[in-house]
């Protein structure tokens, strides 16, 4: 063996001992799991130094997550594309804890609007669960702008406990949701276009196809522009649910179209505000510069072509200070929100506004150019203390009584 042969040998023995060092520190496992909740991501997927995850974008942690001990936590909020003021949304699983009381430091919140503003006890800042399905608000929450972090602290009943900004709604569950119920005779679900990543753009369609479109009202649904506004999922969920459950008026009476991840991409990535480019969605309707906005609008219009579009609601989650606890309806264009959805007692309106808004954003778009009435941004506090997953369920049975209610 010459010298440069035996330089390149104990290179790629160096190589190969690191590779095997890495894979069986991955293997044994650590304390931090960094995820978006929408790829969750475990542990046996990062790379881990030391109980400091590096190398993964989607957890909006950073590279900077670390254990100070089993109940001290510290992170730094990795901002998105579209700028850190809306990077709010965290997502991260810690394990191994001891009982007692955990703190977590997350830092870099001056500059994000929802770790920034006062501190309300009637809102609600971060979620935890220790099974996945029951979700409580993490209630000891302090501002510490001077060391420009937030601090959570709670007494955790279990020592594993998944930790989120907002309930965590994943693409993945979003699909398959509507793609289980494409046995049924009133259902279709169809690709309307596909992300800038390649994720698909789906669409499902819920009516009782033998009745003719001239009877129907065509009611279209559009969700997850902004991915990090996560309850109009959990509504579009119960709607589908309750309209397959239901039947009668619901499918003989109505055309449903939903598009509910219409940001694959920027749900993906953990984003709160933007599409994978950096785009806010909601004010790209007008030109041709977001991929997944010109695919959905194009199958707007030829919807509208076909069946003059009755009815429009572009669902967001509102992520706004004290104000943001109620719903928000903007672009009411004269209608009165709030007798519309009349059957629901929990609809508190914050403020609502007719202004219909430029063509730029959805609902202006649908208002202007599809010249359809009404057409509306509804946003659900994402704050509120009351939510939980059944709530949101209901909300959508209750969205789609008042709509009928609407139009009786
Ligand atoms: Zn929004």
């Amino acid at each position: 063996m010459n010298k440069k042969k035996r330089a390149r040998t104990i290179i790629v023995v160096i190589l190969l001992v690191a590779i095997a060092g890495v894979a069986l520190m991955s293997k044994k496992g650590s304390d931090i799991i960094p995820g978006d909740s929408y790829n969750y991501v475990w542990l046996e997927d990062v790379t881990y130094n030391n109980d400091v995850g590096t190398g993964y974008d989607g957890a909006r942690t950073g590279n900077s997550i670390s254990k100070i001990s089993n109940n001290e936590w510290r992170m730094t909020i990795n901002p998105e594309p579209q700028g850190s003021y809306h990077s709010a949304w965290l997502d991260f699983s810690l394990r191994n804890m001891d009982n007692g009381q955990t703190t977590v430091s997350i830092y870099g919140t001056n500059s994000v609007n929802e770790f920034s503003s006062v501190v309300d006890t009637n809102l609600k800042y971060m979620i935890y669960t220790c099974n996945g399905e029951d979700y409580y608000p993490i209630t000891d929450h302090t501002i510490d702008r001077g060391n420009n972090r937030f601090v959570i602290r709670q007494d955790f009943p279990c020592n594993e406990v998944q930790i989120s900004t907002y309930f965590p709604y994943a693409y993945e569950k979003i699909q398959e949701h509507i793609h289980d119920k494409k046995g049924n005779s009133n259902v279709e679900v169809s690709t309307i276009g596909q992300s800038v990543q390649g994720r698909d753009i789906d669409m499902i369609e819920i009516t009782n196809f033998d009745v003719p479109e001239i009877n129907k009202k065509q009611i279209v649904i559009i969700t997850r522009q902004h991915p990090g506004e996560v309850l109009p999922s959990f509504v579009v969920e119960g709607m589908i649910d309750f309209i397959l459950s239901t039947g009668g008026t619901y499918l003989n009476d109505y055309h449903w179209y939903i598009v509910p991840a219409s940001n694959p991409d920027g749900i993906h990535m953990g984003y709160t505000r933007s599409q994978s480019q950096g785009i806010n969605m909601n004010a790209a309707w007008t030109g041709n510069s977001c991929v997944e906005v010109n695919q959905i609008r194009d199958k707007f219009i030829a919807i509208d072509n076909n069946e003059e579009i009755d009815f429009f609601i572009d669902f967001h989650g509102f992520a706004g200070g004290a104000t943001g606890s109620g719903v928000y309806a903007t672009g009411t264009g004269g209608y009165d929100f709030s007798a519309i959805l009349r059957s629901n007692s929990w609809f508190s309106f914050d403020s609502s506004s007719s202004s219909t808004g430029a063509a730029q954003y959805a609902r202006g778009y649908a208002y202007i150019n599809l010249g359809v009435r009404p057409a509306v941004l509804l946003e659900l506090g994402q704050r509120r203390t009351t939510w939980t997953v059944a709530q949101m369920q209901l909300t959508g049975q209750q969205l789609t009584e008042s709509i009928d209610e609407f139009y009786d």
